[in-house]
Protein backbone atom coordinates (compact mmCIF):
# COMPACT_ATOMS: atom_id res chain seq x y z
CA UNK A 1 0.00 0.00 0.00
CA UNK A 2 1.56 3.57 -0.77
CA UNK A 3 -0.94 5.31 1.06
CA UNK A 4 0.10 6.49 4.73
CA UNK A 5 -2.68 4.25 6.10
CA UNK A 6 -3.31 3.82 9.48
CA UNK A 7 -5.42 1.28 11.45
CA UNK A 8 -7.12 2.62 14.16
CA UNK A 9 -8.82 -0.10 16.39
CA UNK A 10 -6.79 -2.39 18.24
CA UNK A 11 -6.79 -4.60 21.61
CA UNK A 12 -4.20 -5.67 24.11
CA UNK A 13 -4.64 -8.72 26.42
CA UNK A 14 -5.62 -6.15 29.20
CA UNK A 15 -8.99 -6.84 28.20
CA UNK A 16 -8.81 -10.32 28.78
CA UNK A 17 -10.55 -11.39 25.06
CA UNK A 18 -7.66 -10.50 23.07
CA UNK A 19 -3.91 -11.71 22.36
CA UNK A 20 -0.66 -10.41 21.47
CA UNK A 21 1.43 -7.58 22.90
CA UNK A 22 1.30 -4.34 21.78
CA UNK A 23 4.97 -4.35 20.13
CA UNK A 24 3.70 -7.64 18.02
CA UNK A 25 0.45 -5.68 16.85
CA UNK A 26 2.82 -2.78 15.86
CA UNK A 27 5.33 -5.81 14.11
CA UNK A 28 2.47 -6.55 11.95
CA UNK A 29 0.84 -3.65 11.13
CA UNK A 30 5.07 -2.56 9.62
CA UNK A 31 4.95 -6.05 8.18
CA UNK A 32 1.49 -5.23 5.92
CA UNK A 33 3.14 -1.68 4.84
CA UNK A 34 0.87 0.77 7.32
CA UNK A 35 2.55 3.98 8.09
CA UNK A 36 1.03 3.95 11.53
CA UNK A 37 -1.61 2.13 14.47
CA UNK A 38 -4.02 3.24 17.20
CA UNK A 39 -4.71 0.99 20.11
CA UNK A 40 -8.28 1.36 21.27
CA UNK A 41 -8.91 -0.95 23.81
CA UNK A 42 -11.56 -1.73 25.73
CA UNK A 43 -11.48 1.46 28.75
CA UNK A 44 -12.26 0.57 32.38
CA UNK A 45 -15.99 1.59 32.80
CA UNK A 46 -18.08 1.16 35.97
CA UNK A 47 -17.04 -1.93 37.97
CA UNK A 48 -21.19 -2.87 37.65
CA UNK A 49 -20.53 -2.17 33.75
CA UNK A 50 -19.56 -5.58 31.44
CA UNK A 51 -16.26 -5.76 33.92
CA UNK A 52 -15.11 -9.42 31.90
CA UNK A 53 -14.80 -7.64 28.93
CA UNK A 54 -12.38 -4.78 29.57
CA UNK A 55 -9.18 -3.62 31.70
CA UNK A 56 -10.24 -2.70 34.92
CA UNK A 57 -9.23 0.72 36.13
CA UNK A 58 -6.15 -0.32 38.04
CA UNK A 59 -5.08 -1.65 34.84
CA UNK A 60 -4.93 1.74 32.89
CA UNK A 61 -1.89 2.72 33.36
CA UNK A 62 0.02 -0.71 32.40
CA UNK A 63 -2.42 -0.26 29.22
CA UNK A 64 -0.78 3.35 28.66
CA UNK A 65 2.73 2.06 29.05
CA UNK A 66 2.76 -0.73 27.20
CA UNK A 67 1.49 1.31 24.33
CA UNK A 68 3.79 3.89 25.33
CA UNK A 69 6.95 1.16 25.11
CA UNK A 70 5.13 0.15 21.43
CA UNK A 71 5.92 4.07 20.64
CA UNK A 72 9.42 3.92 21.85
CA UNK A 73 9.99 0.85 20.07
CA UNK A 74 8.68 1.51 16.81
CA UNK A 75 10.02 5.21 16.48
CA UNK A 76 10.70 6.01 12.84
CA UNK A 77 9.13 3.61 11.39
CA UNK A 78 5.88 2.93 12.63
CA UNK A 79 3.60 5.54 14.25
CA UNK A 80 1.77 3.85 17.23
CA UNK A 81 -0.74 6.39 19.18
CA UNK A 82 -2.77 6.13 22.27
CA UNK A 83 -6.35 5.42 22.46
CA UNK A 84 -9.49 3.92 23.51
CA UNK A 85 -12.79 2.04 22.78
CA UNK A 86 -15.29 3.33 25.45
CA UNK A 87 -19.24 2.12 25.61
CA UNK A 88 -21.81 4.56 25.85
CA UNK A 89 -24.23 3.07 27.87
CA UNK A 90 -26.65 5.91 29.37
CA UNK A 91 -25.42 6.71 32.80
CA UNK A 92 -21.72 5.76 32.96
CA UNK A 93 -20.97 9.52 30.90
CA UNK A 94 -19.52 11.04 33.80
CA UNK A 95 -17.38 8.15 34.66
CA UNK A 96 -15.84 7.97 31.19
CA UNK A 97 -15.54 11.87 31.00
CA UNK A 98 -13.10 11.18 34.30
CA UNK A 99 -10.81 8.65 32.56
CA UNK A 100 -11.11 10.76 28.79
CA UNK A 101 -9.91 13.81 31.36
CA UNK A 102 -7.29 11.90 33.20
CA UNK A 103 -4.74 11.55 29.93
CA UNK A 104 -4.27 12.41 26.89
CA UNK A 105 -5.39 10.41 23.86
CA UNK A 106 -5.05 10.29 20.69
CA UNK A 107 -8.64 8.96 19.31
CA UNK A 108 -11.41 7.61 21.49
CA UNK A 109 -14.64 5.43 19.69
CA UNK A 110 -17.91 5.62 21.26
CA UNK A 111 -19.58 2.41 21.17
CA UNK A 112 -22.97 0.45 21.88
CA UNK A 113 -22.62 -3.41 23.32
CA UNK A 114 -25.90 -3.17 25.11
CA UNK A 115 -29.13 -2.53 24.66
CA UNK A 116 -30.36 -2.26 28.41
CA UNK A 117 -28.86 -5.27 29.84
CA UNK A 118 -28.80 -7.50 26.97
CA UNK A 119 -24.91 -7.65 25.38
CA UNK A 120 -26.53 -7.88 21.98
CA UNK A 121 -23.02 -8.40 20.10
CA UNK A 122 -22.02 -11.70 22.30
CA UNK A 123 -22.63 -14.78 20.61
CA UNK A 124 -24.05 -16.42 23.60
CA UNK A 125 -27.24 -14.54 23.71
CA UNK A 126 -27.83 -14.60 20.33
CA UNK A 127 -31.07 -16.51 20.65
CA UNK A 128 -32.49 -12.80 22.24
CA UNK A 129 -32.90 -11.93 18.14
CA UNK A 130 -35.58 -14.20 17.82
CA UNK A 131 -37.57 -12.96 20.93
CA UNK A 132 -37.03 -9.37 19.49
CA UNK A 133 -38.89 -7.19 17.12
CA UNK A 134 -35.54 -6.13 15.10
CA UNK A 135 -37.58 -2.72 13.87
CA UNK A 136 -37.74 -1.74 17.33
CA UNK A 137 -34.30 -2.86 18.07
CA UNK A 138 -32.96 -0.57 15.99
CA UNK A 139 -34.85 1.99 16.75
CA UNK A 140 -33.50 1.34 20.17
CA UNK A 141 -29.59 0.80 18.83
CA UNK A 142 -29.84 3.97 17.22
CA UNK A 143 -30.91 6.13 19.41
CA UNK A 144 -28.31 5.01 21.68
CA UNK A 145 -25.88 5.64 18.80
CA UNK A 146 -27.12 9.64 18.57
CA UNK A 147 -27.09 9.89 22.34
CA UNK A 148 -23.79 8.66 21.80
CA UNK A 149 -23.13 11.27 19.39
CA UNK A 150 -24.63 13.94 21.29
CA UNK A 151 -22.57 13.57 24.65
CA UNK A 152 -19.25 15.21 22.69
CA UNK A 153 -16.87 12.62 24.40
CA UNK A 154 -16.17 10.78 21.25
CA UNK A 155 -14.44 11.22 17.89
CA UNK A 156 -15.84 8.37 16.55
CA UNK A 157 -18.68 5.92 16.73
CA UNK A 158 -17.88 2.17 16.13
CA UNK A 159 -18.85 -0.59 14.11
CA UNK A 160 -22.26 1.51 13.32
CA UNK A 161 -24.65 -1.24 12.03
CA UNK A 162 -23.53 -3.93 15.07
CA UNK A 163 -26.35 -5.56 15.41
CA UNK A 164 -25.94 -6.90 12.41
CA UNK A 165 -23.47 -9.35 13.22
CA UNK A 166 -25.20 -12.66 12.82
CA UNK A 167 -27.43 -11.88 9.95
CA UNK A 168 -30.09 -9.85 11.74
CA UNK A 169 -30.53 -7.19 9.10
CA UNK A 170 -32.20 -3.47 10.19
CA UNK A 171 -35.85 -3.99 8.00
CA UNK A 172 -36.18 -0.54 7.55
CA UNK A 173 -33.47 1.69 7.75
CA UNK A 174 -34.75 5.09 8.90
CA UNK A 175 -33.31 5.46 12.28
CA UNK A 176 -29.72 4.54 11.13
CA UNK A 177 -30.35 7.59 8.76
CA UNK A 178 -31.64 10.01 11.55
CA UNK A 179 -28.43 8.85 13.51
CA UNK A 180 -26.01 9.62 10.47
CA UNK A 181 -27.84 13.04 10.36
CA UNK A 182 -26.95 13.68 13.87
CA UNK A 183 -23.01 11.91 13.15
CA UNK A 184 -22.99 14.65 10.57
CA UNK A 185 -23.61 17.69 12.66
CA UNK A 186 -22.16 16.85 15.57
CA UNK A 187 -18.89 16.36 13.70
CA UNK A 188 -17.55 13.22 14.32
CA UNK A 189 -16.43 10.58 11.97
CA UNK A 190 -17.64 6.55 11.31
CA UNK A 191 -14.64 3.65 13.13
CA UNK A 192 -15.15 1.68 8.93
CA UNK A 193 -14.79 -1.63 10.98
CA UNK A 194 -13.96 -4.54 9.08
CA UNK A 195 -13.85 -7.23 11.68
CA UNK A 196 -17.38 -7.29 10.09
CA UNK A 197 -15.82 -9.46 7.16
CA UNK A 198 -14.50 -12.19 10.00
CA UNK A 199 -18.04 -12.48 11.48
CA UNK A 200 -21.40 -14.54 10.53
CA UNK A 201 -22.92 -11.26 8.01
CA UNK A 202 -19.76 -11.15 6.08
CA UNK A 203 -19.46 -7.58 5.74
CA UNK A 204 -18.00 -4.44 7.12
CA UNK A 205 -19.45 -2.25 9.70
CA UNK A 206 -21.14 0.06 8.28
CA UNK A 207 -22.61 -1.41 4.87
CA UNK A 208 -22.41 -0.02 1.81
CA UNK A 209 -25.87 1.54 1.55
CA UNK A 210 -24.59 3.19 4.93
CA UNK A 211 -21.12 4.12 3.70
CA UNK A 212 -23.03 5.78 0.80
CA UNK A 213 -25.38 7.70 3.27
CA UNK A 214 -22.53 8.45 5.78
CA UNK A 215 -20.19 9.82 2.87
CA UNK A 216 -23.22 11.89 1.41
CA UNK A 217 -23.14 13.39 4.83
CA UNK A 218 -19.47 14.07 4.73
CA UNK A 219 -18.75 11.86 7.53
CA UNK A 220 -15.10 10.73 7.47
CA UNK A 221 -14.28 7.26 7.87
CA UNK A 222 -11.47 5.67 9.98
CA UNK A 223 -9.79 2.46 9.28
CA UNK A 224 -9.77 -0.15 11.95
CA UNK A 225 -9.60 -3.60 12.01
CA UNK A 226 -10.56 -4.18 15.55
CA UNK A 227 -8.12 -6.61 15.91
CA UNK A 228 -8.14 -8.65 19.20
CA UNK A 229 -4.81 -10.58 17.77
CA UNK A 230 -1.32 -9.86 15.63
CA UNK A 231 -2.73 -11.62 12.78
CA UNK A 232 -6.08 -9.66 12.11
CA UNK A 233 -3.94 -5.67 12.07
CA UNK A 234 -4.63 -4.07 8.34
CA UNK A 235 -7.74 -7.19 8.24
CA UNK A 236 -9.06 -6.49 4.31
CA UNK A 237 -8.01 -2.35 4.24
CA UNK A 238 -7.78 -2.69 0.38
CA UNK A 239 -11.44 -3.59 0.47
CA UNK A 240 -12.32 -1.10 3.00
CA UNK A 241 -10.45 1.50 1.00
CA UNK A 242 -12.90 0.12 -2.38
CA UNK A 243 -15.93 0.36 -0.27
CA UNK A 244 -14.65 3.80 0.72
CA UNK A 245 -13.83 5.53 -2.03
CA UNK A 246 -16.91 3.81 -4.55
CA UNK A 247 -18.91 6.01 -2.65
CA UNK A 248 -16.94 9.17 -2.97
CA UNK A 249 -16.03 8.77 0.73
CA UNK A 250 -12.77 10.08 2.54
CA UNK A 251 -10.52 8.28 4.45
CA UNK A 252 -9.32 10.12 8.12
CA UNK A 253 -7.11 9.63 11.70
CA UNK A 254 -7.12 11.34 14.76
CA UNK A 255 -4.13 12.45 16.40
CA UNK A 256 -4.18 14.24 20.19
CA UNK A 257 -8.07 13.60 19.34
CA UNK A 258 -7.49 16.19 15.85
CA UNK A 259 -8.96 15.07 12.82
CA UNK A 260 -6.57 14.45 10.02
CA UNK A 261 -6.76 13.23 5.81
ZN1 LIG B 1 -13.19 -6.78 22.16
ZN1 LIG C 1 -12.89 -3.00 19.27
Amino acid sequence: MTLALFDSHMHTPLCGHAAGTPTEYAQAALDAGLSGVCFTDHMPMPAWYDAPWRMQQGQLQEYIDSVLAAREAFAGRLEVRLGLEADYHPGTERFVEGVLEAHSWDYVIGSVHYIGAWGFDNPEFVAEYDARDLGSLYRHYYALMEGAARTGLFDALGHFDLPKKFGHRDPDGYAALHALDVVAERGLSLDFNTAGWRKPVREAYPAPDLTRAAAERGIGFVLGSDAHSPQEVGYHFTEALKQIHDVGGRVVNYAGRVRHG
